[in-house]
């Protein structure tokens, strides 16, 4: 499969570079030239598949191509060693949990995927040295320092925000040590991701050192998020075995930021997944929902709130979901649609689910329930994805529902390491010098 860039400017690229450049030259996102539909009788028995199983076959129609299948197979089981499930709330709404990875947020499923893959690529290679810059607006840092962490030949260097990102969120990518490097930025997260593409279009430090990215601009991040779509699909067809394909088709509701999740959603529809509709679910950042709204994107900076994972401004995949679609605002408009929550109303939803339902949100999640609460009709069924665990955001949560959170153990031990992290300022010159100096 060959992938091309979303500015049209680059195109026939090997999947071997797009995963190591990340960003396109054009400074465009990489697209795969096709996406195959899988075919009726995959998903006429998919509850019969492990996810395992099943994630195979997806990865199978991007990466096959490209990726010897015995490999491929290690990389997609050695990446999905723990389950997501699909976990009913109240009424028609389920809860798609994907925090039961490592670092307990859906991020472990791609940065552990692409890890893998970029080991894959460089070791056919024979090259070594090669430095993966990741922006992280708290969950993307940890999990892709653990997918790499003691990954010969690759430097991590993880830039956050300063002060904008939960205690626990930091150790998890501050106290690793070994190849893994914390840069603490004085700025937000979109200062962290200018920094990041400043870096990769820079023509002096591209000739004296090997770039790459792990954000979810990097195609071998955002498409292995596709897998757990499907593995939804067939759970929730083993819990109403008696649906009709047509009554199963779900609704989808992606708490977004970087819009990374959706669009692997998108995707995934594409290949066939009965999704009848998609919504964005926006914190106070609602640049998606103004676009739905007006037909025109307007990037500001990112405000903070208490679902920080979603602070973006400027969401780097709104390129990929133009592409998707032709350009055309009409067809977006039909498949997705969108809503924005503020604080307060983040907080009262996590609170009410809570005390009415006793399951437990954590402020992303807490988004997208809100939205199925509101906009789901009664003869659909809707899911959304639960994106991070609630003791992620220890504080915020346990303030909203007056009660400690009990913190996994995965957690625990992350919170005893020690925190070493670098002071940078968000001027690219500051970060070329350091960059230049390792
Ligand atoms: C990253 C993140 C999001 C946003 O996902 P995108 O793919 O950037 O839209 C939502 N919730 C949590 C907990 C996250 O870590």
């Amino acid at each position: 499969m060959k992938y091309y860039s979303t500015n049209k400017k680059v195109s026939g690229v090997s999947l071997k570079d797009a995963v190591v450049k990340g960003l396109a030259e054009d400074k465009g996102l990489f697209m795969p030239d096709s996406i195959k539909v899988l075919p009726q009788s995959f998903f006429d028995t998919i509850e019969n598949l492990s996810f395992q199983e099943m994630a195979y076959t997806v990865a199978d129609a991007f990466f096959g191509e490209d990726v010897e299948a015995e490999a491929l197979k290690k990389i997609v089981y050695e990446t999905l060693n723990f389950d997501v499930p699909l976990v009913h709330v109240n009424d028609n709404i389920y809860s798609l949990e994907l925090y039961h990875g490592p670092t307990l947020a859906f991020k472990d499923v791609g940065g552990r995927f692409m890890s893998r893959l970029l080991g894959y690529f460089i070791k056919k290679q024979g090259s070594t040295n090669v430095n993966v810059l990741v922006a992280t607006s708290g969950d993307t840092g940890s999990a892709v320092a653990n997918g790499f962490l003691g990954v010969e030949g690759i430097q991590v260097y993880v830039l956050y925000p300063k002060g904008l990102v939960s205690p626990i969120q930091e150790c998890q990518f501050t106290t690793l040590g070994q190849n893994i490097t914390a840069l603490e930025v004085d700025g937000t997260f979109d200062d962290c991701q200018a920094l990041v593409k400043s870096a990769f279009i820079d023509e002096e430090l591209n000739e004296k050192m090997k770039l790459t990215s792990a954000n979810s601009i990097n195609v071998a991040r955002f498409l292995p998020q596709s897998f757990y779509y499907f593995y939804a699909y067939a759970q929730l067809k083993s819990f109403h075995p008696k649906l009709t394909p047509e009554e199963l088709e779900m609704v989808i509701c992606v708490p977004s930021g970087n819009f990374g999740n959706i669009t692997a959603g998108l995707f995934a529809k594409r290949m066939g997944l009965p999704v009848k509709r998609f919504i964005a679910a926006n914190n106070r950042n609602d640049i998606f929902l103004k676009y739905l709204q007006t037909s025109e994107y307007r990037p500001r900076p990112s405000v903070s709130t208490i679902a920080n994972a979603m602070d973006v401004g400027d969401p780097s995949n709104f390129a990929r979901i133009l592409d998707l679609y032709g350009e055309s605002y009409k067809a977006i408009t039909n498949e997705i649609s969108g809503v924005s929550y503020n604080d307060e109303q983040i907080s009262d939803t996590l609170k009410t689910c809570y005390t009415k339902t006793g399951y437990l949100l954590d402020p992303h999640g807490a988004v997208g329930y809100r939205a199925l609460n509101e906009k789901l009709n009664d003869d659909e069924n809707g899911i959304f994805l639960e994106t991070a665990h609630p003791a992620k955001f220890l504080e915020t949560v346990e303030n909203i529902i007056g009660e400690k959170v009990e913190i996994p153990q995965k957690l625990q031990e992350f919170m005893k390491g020690e925190k070493e992290s670098l002071s940078l300022s968000k001027d690219f010159e500051d970060f070329k010098n350091y960059l230049l100096s390792v």
